[in-house]
């Protein structure tokens, strides 16, 4: 193994140690540094390789630290409604490669999901380019204030990229056929399309879902300070924001409608609406008070969306891209992908450690 590899390791333990003032093997959720070590050597034969933890500044540094403990937290609590002999040791890492994707595996009997350093570092440099106090007005004019945000936002869309990840592991998709990748953009993958289209779309709405839960949490902590502004509008606008701009990053497609049922994933404006649907959906059951104005969020979030990456991309909105969608082709394939769910639930269900989104 390269030197960069053991920093690494020696770097995530030390977080993991000072989290859990213990040993790292005592870990309730990660790996030993020993099965670490195999892992990383399995993957080198890849030629994926872990991201050097020495590289990056201090500000950096906080980022990732800020990431291995958030992760360990939401194991902890999503493992609270997993059966004790479905749980697994977990192995996370940040794979030197400036490319934006994630994957998820398994080793032997360890889950696995590695991020890419390049989403991190592409996120940071969108949402620093384009967050001023026009996007949101309730930083002003406050540097430190938008310092926060602009974290805030990064930890969203990478929170919702790792929830999507760990869907592949906790929801049964690996275990129902010989899958053992799940990349968050894979164009060569060996699936039957309409199962990998329905798989993904699952993972999508369990990183939503998820991402709602956290955004609800993180709203409890910080309503016991006032604020000058509306916390739960700023919360889901700031959640809404992060999760459509990573989408942004996706390659622009105008759907064809005579390929479309050749295609693993739904493009990418079906998956930033579908995720506006689910979170409509849960404030309608969680704060039916709330309805119009998420409704109201969404349409600001694609016009503040759109303006950004303008903005930062200097490339107009393409609005095929838009129209294409209202192709009837187009919603006869969601329909065939929402029916899909169906018939993969009861293969999946067998493998999940979580009760999986129920049948349509
Ligand atoms: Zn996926």
């Amino acid at each position: 193994m390269n030197k960069g590899g053991r920093m690494m390791i020696s770097q995530i333990r030390k977080i993991i140690n000072k989290l859990k003032g213990q040993k790292a093997a005592d870990s309730e959720i990660f790996c030993s540094q020993e099965e670490e070590i195999e892992i990383l050597n399995m993957l080198a034969k890849q030629n994926i390789y872990p991201f050097n933890y020495s590289e990056t500044d201090k500000k950096g540094k906080e980022l990732l630290e800020f990431i291995v403990t958030f992760l360990e937290k939401i194991l902890k609590y999503i493992n609270q409604s997993v059966n004790k002999e479905k749980q697994k040791k977990f192995c996370f890492l940040f794979v030197n490669d400036h490319s934006i994707n994630a994957f998820a595996t398994r080793y032997k009997d360890i889950d696995i999901v590695a991020l890419n350093i390049g989403v991190a570092k592409s996120l940071y440099d969108y949402f620093n380019k384009v967050i001023d106090s026009e996007v949101f007005p309730e930083i002003g004019e406050d540097i430190e204030k938008k310092k926060d945000l602009v974290f805030d936002l990064q930890i969203f869309a990478i929170m919702y990229i790792l929830f999507h990840e760990i869907a592949h592991i906790y929801n049964g998709h690996f275990g129902y056929d010989n899958t053992y990748y799940y990349r968050m953009l894979d164009y060569e993958n060996h699936r039957k399309e309409l199962d990998n289209k329905t798989i993904e779309m699952d993972a999508d709405a369990f990183a939503m879902t998820q991402s709602y839960v956290l955004i609800e949490n993180l709203i409890k902590v910080r309503e016991q300070t006032p604020k000058s502004y509306n916390l739960r509008d700023y919360s889901y606008s700031t959640l809404m924001f992060a999760i459509y701009s990573f989408y942004l990053f996706f390659e622009e497609e105008v759907v064809n409608s005579d390929i479309l049922h050749l295609d693993s994933y739904f493009p990418r404006r079906i998956r930033q609406a579908l995720n506006m649907d689910i979170i409509e959906n849960i404030i309608e059951k969680d704060h039916p008070e709330y309805v119009s104005k998420i409704e109201e969020i969404n349409s600001l979030t694609i016009i503040k969306g759109e303006k950004c990456w303008e903005k930062y991309s200097n490339k107009p909105l393409n609005i095929l891209e838009i129209l294409s969608l209202q192709n009837e082709a187009v919603v006869k394939d969601i329909d065939k992908v929402f029916n899909n769910w169906n018939k993969i639930y009861d293969k999946l269900e067998p493998h999940a450690r979580l009760p999986l989104a129920s049948k349509r």
